[in-house]
């Protein structure tokens, strides 16, 4: 480990902010993690705090030769680390579960302070990722095989699932911890080995987990994070052939270009991309109710959430009940600095998120929405903080840009429809195909809506779908693959085919 470097940066004045607010401050680190060591690269780069734009620290910054030092390092670690039994490396992923759990509460302010979501929001985001970890701990040690009636006289046919080898890891600010671990927890899981690229706005929530895996004892090269220009990461990792599965959560646009440079040296890849998520209140709905749930599935992180509820659909003659409860929900959000205790929204993750919001909704009110709630800023937060207030606008267009793209940020718009078949057909109308919401009580409307709505998820009367048994992805542009559930490790394994056949006995022996 680079000691002196490592103390030279984390003693420096930016990490006060940080420092005063861990109880264990060796969870901050702001080297990369490559092979059990903390390493340093040539450069430091500076990591912001959205609620005030102050500077809470620095990271490293590697170089292209030490992101593929990484991968030689997890290559030879994935020999050893493959030839355990899945119960034993399911033994090092629960004590990493474990030693995460204990310090949560450590890890959600470290997440507060990089990425600005509420302290609630961030200690769920904790116990959400660590749940993987013990859910594929469990779920390795039934990647069962199958057995193959055969066609070929006296041979024995099966197929078993093997570790596809080391992935390459690459996971977005939103949400910093959580992305991560339902990827490595898999690939670990079924006994790959893995080199992680976090978000250049959240590496210490990465760091961290890293120094947990290491208190964990996880042997050195299975767990790598390397924090680099992603380009240059993302370079290195398509260009290599000791990388096998490529595994990308982020935008769409950059998914695609993953997409492009994997295919030089034939990856897996597995990808869960953007949402537009369309949340429908059936006729039958209680109108507050419903107005309280939608609030809800659009407001989480901020907005700045894949499964944020991006277009709601009401029907007509509910409509202006249905906007008049919502604007109250919007009125009502608490916007301040995620570490407030009263706070329910927090910042945007940066002033490039900001602007992109404003330009947005200056796109929607030139072309005729109108903003019918917006929340109170308080005082100096527009000035000091990436902030943007929750806003709700009707009047909306399917030409908007509101509309058509992930917004990404907290403007709720809400769209009155016809009948059912209408409303299906403007939810479909998006390249994504995310997660979809539906509140209503008739079944057989219900069951329309599950069989007619395009999307890798649809959740009826519940803004919680996700968590580590369900197989979580996308259709369309929103992905490739599933996380979490038992197809999670589908990502990370191949299978292999075996006809063990009968050679004849050779007489006399
Ligand atoms: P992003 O801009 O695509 O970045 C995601 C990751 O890709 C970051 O680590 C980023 O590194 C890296 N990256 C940026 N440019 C790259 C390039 N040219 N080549 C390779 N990697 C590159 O996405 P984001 O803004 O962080 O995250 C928001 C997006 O993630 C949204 O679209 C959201 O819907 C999606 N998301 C999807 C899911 C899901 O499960 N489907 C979950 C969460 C988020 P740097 O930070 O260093 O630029």
């Amino acid at each position: 480990m680079d000691t002196a470097r490592q103390f030279a940066i984390d003693d420096s004045k930016a990490n006060h902010e940080i420092m005063t607010n861990l109880d264990d401050v060796k969870l901050l680190r702001n080297l990369a993690y490559i092979n059990g060591k903390w390493v340093s690269g040539a450069h430091f780069r500076p990591v912001f705090n959205p609620a005030n734009n102050e500077i809470i620290g620095y990271f490293t910054q590697l170089a292209a030769s030490q992101v593929s030092s990484a991968i030689d390092s997890a290559e030879h670690a994935f020999t050893a680390w493959r030839q355990l039994q899945a119960d034993q490396r399911g033994d090092y992923l629960r004590k990493w579960q474990q030693l995460i759990l204990a310090a949560k509460h450590d890890l959600a302010r470290l997440m507060v302070l990089e990425q600005g979501k509420t302290l609630a929001e961030a200690v769920g985001e904790i116990e959400y990722g660590a749940s993987f970890i013990g859910w594929f701990a469990e779920e390795a040690r039934r990647s069962y095989g199958e057995t193959i009636p055969s066609h070929i006289a006296h041979a024995q046919l099966f197929a078993v699932r093997e570790p596809i080898g080391v992935a390459g890891l690459i996971t977005p600010w939103n949400f910093p911890s959580a992305m991560i671990t339902r990827k490595a927890a898999a690939a670990m899981a079924m006994g790959c080995s893995v080199v992680v690229k976090p978000a250049s706005e959240t590496p210490f929530s990465a760091l961290a987990l890293a120094e947990l895996a290491d208190r964990a004892g996880i042997p050195p090269g299975v767990f790598n994070v390397v924090t680099a220009d992603a380009k240059t990461v993302a370079n290195v990792f398509c260009q290599s052939d000791k990388v096998k599965a490529l595994s990308f959560t982020g935008s769409t646009p950059i998914g695609k270009q993953l997409l492009r440079d994997a295919a030089d040296t034939v990856k897996k890849c597995s990808m869960e991309l953007g949402g537009n998520a369309p949340f429908i209140v059936l006729p039958d709905m209680d109108v507050q109710q419903a107005a309280q749930a939608a609030a809800e599935a659009k407001f989480q992180t901020s907005g700045q959430d894949c499964l944020a509820a991006n277009r709601i659909f009401v029907p007509q003659n509910h409509f202006h009940e249905f906007v008049e409860h919502f604007a109250t929900q919007v009125n009502n959000q608490v916007v301040g600095n995620g570490l407030q205790a009263d706070c329910t929204i927090g910042p945007l993750v940066n002033h490039s998120a900001v602007e992109k919001a404003q330009s947005l909704l200056n796109d929607a009110l030139i072309k005729g929405a109108t903003i019918v709630a917006q929340a109170n800023l308080p005082p100096n937060t527009q000035t000091d903080g990436c902030f943007f207030p929750p806003t709700l606008l009707v009047g909306v267009k399917p030409e908007m840009a509101v509309y058509r793209e992930e917004n990404f940020c907290p403007i709720a718009i809400v769209m009155p429809y016809a009948d059912l078949e209408q409303v299906i057909t403007m939810s479909n109308d998006t390249e994504y195909g995310l997660a979809a919401y539906v509140y209503g009580h008739d079944i057989h409307q219900i069951w329309q809506c599950l069989r007619g709505l395009a999307f890798g998820m649809v959740s009826v009367n519940s803004v919680k779908m996700t968590g580590h048994p369900i197989p979580f992805g996308g259709i369309k542009q929103s992905g490739l693959g599933r996380e979490g559930s038992k197809h999670g490790l589908e990502e990370f394994s191949e299978i292999k085919y075996c006809c063990l056949g009968n050679l004849p006995t050779v007489s006399g022996s």
